[in-house]
């Protein structure tokens, strides 16, 4: 069996070798609470000390605040809670702060339901505004520039997680200083770390939220940058840690490791250039065009991420898409949140204005910087053997051939030969649909429960054969 392909880094990366040995190593020797005064915590305090200082570099943070929170999520929450609260306190002392929640249409929905959510809980009665985007999935300035003078807070990501779609930061933040707003600015980085550069402190942006595991750090700990003078609102009260501002005891084993995913951004060489990266990405793009002729790219690369591509094939959905990835062993996502029997058309393609095929059938295929010549090599590989195994699948009047199906939580296959359709342990949600898809080729389709080690005809009183 050919090893897996992992294709999936936005949605998680593998932690990287150097930052497993530091957090096994703040979990053995450091082990210490670094809020203990004897030599033990003061250990473990060196650990969070230093990865905060390479944090700062790394981020240009500059003299703003540079926390550890548990990941985007509560970075996002602790930004808005603290934007909100501050609009409150403004509003009070009858300043006119706006009336608008402005957020880009493509964010992920950590933003919109952290806005909606606070504004609820604050009462601040703020109006949700979502900020168009373009074609390419960049936010639309000619619309934010009459927004603007209205807005209290605005947030509007770094690059979009589902099309890799790289935001004008800098024309944002021109519009945001003609306008002469005072909104808070949130910019989501969570896909900016290590393939982006970062220079905080000299933006204009007011809070930034990452999360470790979107670049070979465990799940679990992430970053929250506030810019100097920015106001801020814990969201957690408690032992004091954090200088008060996050309570709870830190995450030491996530803070060693991502302080060793940080040294290795830092020292330059274990990660791939943006250049390189581009030359991966072209090398795929061109397996993905040899392997399903007709195949589009769902954002335009001038303007994304080089480790995404999302990408639509006509005539094949997302889920038949992601079945035959699966079972060739290419883990990817679906550009959409995807329910196991169908998938949901993706609102961020959809607020592309991308016709519904595309945004219905759209697959993300997303590469760390980790990625090396041997693995593109392998994914370009096995992704043109996909486009064989579909062009000469039954399904298309060709040869044998095998499809993962899942639903409901199991995982089911089925294996097509000569005029016939076997399906293999098939989620119980799955069977009509399969049956539907082998009438509608022409096939005798027969379901194989291996559980019981029963054969059961479907179609015409046949049975599979028993599989070993
Ligand atoms: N923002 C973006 C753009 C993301 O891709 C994600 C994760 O998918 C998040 C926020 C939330 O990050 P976490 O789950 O680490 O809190």
């Amino acid at each position: 069996m050919a090893p897996d392909l992992y294709l999936d880094a936005n949605a998680t990366s593998p932690v990287l070798p150097s930052a497993i040995a530091a957090a096994v190593e703040a979990m053995e020797a450091s082990f210490g609470n670094p809020s203990s005064s004897h030599a033990t915590g003061l250990r473990a305090k060196r650990i969070l000390d230093t990865t905060r200082v390479r944090a700062r570099r790394v981020l240009g943070a500059g003299p703003g605040r540079v926390l550890f929170t548990s990941g985007a999520t509560e970075g996002i929450q602790t930004a808005v809670l603290s934007a909100l609260v501050a609009v409150r306190e403004r509003r009070a002392a009858g300043e006119d702060c706006g009336d608008l929640l402005v957020y880009g249409a493509t964010e992920h929905k950590a933003v919109s339901e952290s806005l909606a959510h606070w504004n609820r809980l604050l009462g601040t009665g703020l109006a949700l505004q979502p900020l168009p985007v373009d074609p390419a999935g960049r936010h639309r300035l000619d619309v934010l520039r009459d927004l603007a003078p209205r807005a209290a807070m605005v947030c509007t990501m770094a690059a979009n997680n589902e099309t890799g779609a790289i935001s004008d930061l800098d024309g944002i933040a021109r519009v945001l200083r003609a306008s002469g707003s005072t909104a808070y600015w949130m910019v989501d980085c969570v896909q900016a770390l290590g393939k982006l550069p970062l220079d905080l402190a000299n933006t204009r942006i007011d809070y930034a939220p990452f999360s470790g595991h979107k670049l070979h750090a465990p799940k679990g700990i992430g970053i929250l940058y506030v810019r100097d003078g920015a106001p801020y609102t814990p969201l957690m009260i408690g032992g004091g840690q954090e200088d008060g501002q996050r309570s709870g005891t830190e995450n030491m084993a996530g803070i060693a490791a991502l302080g060793a995913v940080l040294a290795a951004l830092e020292e330059g060489t274990t990660f791939r250039t943006h250049a390189e990266l581009a030359a991966m990405r072209d090398r795929l793009a061109a397996a993905l065009r040899d392997a399903f002729p007709g195949i589009v790219f769902n954002a335009p690369f001038e303007h994304t991420l080089p480790t995404t591509l999302n990408v639509a094939v006509p005539g094949v959905s997302s889920k038949d898409l992601l079945d035959l990835f699966d079972a060739a062993g290419v883990r990817v996502s679906a550009g959409s949140a995807c329910s196991a029997a169908k998938a949901a058309p993706s609102y961020v393609l959809d607020a592309m204005g991308l016709p519904l095929w595309r945004s219905g059938g759209a697959v993300r295929l997303s590469i760390g910087p980790l990625a090396d010549d041997a693995f593109i090599d392998a994914a370009c590989a096995r992704l043109r053997r996909c486009g064989d195994a579909l062009r000469t699948s039954p399904l298309s009047g060709g040869n044998p051939g095998v499809m993962q199906v899942s639903g409901d939580g199991r995982h089911g296959w089925i294996v097509f030969d000569a005029g016939t359709c076997v399906a293999i342990d098939p989620p119980p949600g799955q069977v009509d649909r399969i049956a539907a898809l082998a009438r509608d080729a022409g096939l005798r389709l027969t379901e194989f429960d291996a559980a019981d080690r029963a054969t059961v005809a479907l179609d015409d009183g046949s049975h599979a054969p028993c599989m070993p």
